[in-house]
């Protein structure tokens, strides 16, 4: 069993835990990044992006996420690829526990989870995610101008989705699985208003469909949850938004959490509940979730980080 203390422990390795590694080190904390098993976050999962700034040509997401991990190296971060599963705060420094038996010992710790998209959970989905599956309009709603797309769920995101979409789309269908959404009533209406917006109500996707070479997808197959009938919709994207779960299992109990899993924590400053430990990225907002607002709340991260070891001496 190996035994490691630091300053700033940072636990996550997605833009939010990039961005609090490069800040932390620069400050001279020398940080501890505990990557998780598949280190990069959700971007690893992206192909083109076109929103992140500073980049005047496309890049991919799996790329982009390489680079913030050369650029935390080259300044002095020690990135560790393996999960946290238990952690003690009320001990000072913190404890960690990480699944090959490193005890990590933190007298800061960053949280930078993250939160995974759901996902309908079918094959055919997954075969073509990133080449007409997305989990997310803001990112890829431009790859589809003038064409027909599906948002599916019936949450504030779908709605958001979908009407983010009509900015690119030609058209966009919501599919729903039931007759009522759970979307706020001030956003059901600007959907409903929507000319471009059509909603076919109490049905699942039951297949997506397409073709292999080059991979893209034509249409989903549509199952009506009342009578079981079934109907073919020509589309060109699928948006899947039936909501994230945040990784927050290891903090349950042990930091304040809302309702669904996210931690609790001012808009204006990336402190928890427990002083000394601060998060940062999706794993607490579920409002903007994007690479470039987790990156500031990185930095937010482990600006406050260093601020807190300055107040109590800890330089
Ligand atoms: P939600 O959990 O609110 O909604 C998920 C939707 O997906 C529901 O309509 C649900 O259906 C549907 N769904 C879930 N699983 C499946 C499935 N397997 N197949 C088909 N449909 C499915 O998630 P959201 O991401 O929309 O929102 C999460 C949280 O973030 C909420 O608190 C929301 O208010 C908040 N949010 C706030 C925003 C803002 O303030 N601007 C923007 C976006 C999100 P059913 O209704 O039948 O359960």
């Amino acid at each position: 069993m190996s035994e490691l203390y630091t300053k700033v422990l940072i636990i996550g390795s997605g833009p939010a835990g990039y961005a609090a590694a490069i800040y932390a080190a620069r400050a001279n904390l020398a940080p501890i990044m505990v990557s998780g098993l598949e280190p990069g976050g959700q971007l690893m999962i992206t192909t083109d992006v076109e929103n992140y700034p500073g980049f005047a040509d496309v890049i991919q997401g799996p790329w982009l996420m390489e680079q913030m991990r050369l650029q935390a190296e080259h300044v002095g971060t020690k990135i560790i690829q393996e999960q946290i599963v238990d952690v003690d705060f009320f001990s000072r420094p913190f404890i960690c526990h990480g699944e090959g038996g490193t005890v990590y010992k933190a007298e800061t710790i960053i949280i930078a989870t993250g939160a995974q998209a759901k996902w309908l959970g079918l094959e055919s989905e997954s075969k073509y995610l990133g080449f007409g599956v997305s989990g997310c309009a803001t990112c890829d709603g431009f790859f589809f101008r003038g064409k027909e797309v599906a948002v599916i769920g019936g949450g504030n995101t779908a709605v958001e989705e979908a009407l983010y979409l009509t900015n690119h789309a030609s058209k966009v269908t919501l599919i729903h699985r039931r007759d009522k959404l759970r979307a706020e009533k001030m956003l059901q209406e600007r959907l409903f208003k929507n000319p471009k917006i059509h909603i076919i109500w109490d049905h699942v996707v039951d297949e997506v469909l397409g073709e292999d070479n080059p991979l893209a997808v034509t249409s989903v197959r549509l199952k009506n949850t009342l009578t079981g009938a079934t109907q073919v919709l020509s589309i060109d994207g699928v948006f899947v938004a039936i909501g994230h779960i945040p990784n927050t299992k290891i903090f349950k109990g042990k930091l304040d959490l809302d309702d669904e899993g996210y931690i609790i924590g001012s808009p204006l400053s990336s402190e928890t509940s427990i002083e000394g430990v601060f998060s940062a990225g999706d794993v607490r907002d579920k409002v903007y979730r994007q690479a470039v607002t987790a990156a500031g709340m990185g930095c937010m991260g482990a600006l406050d980080a260093a601020s807190f070891l300055q107040d109590r001496g800890i330089t």
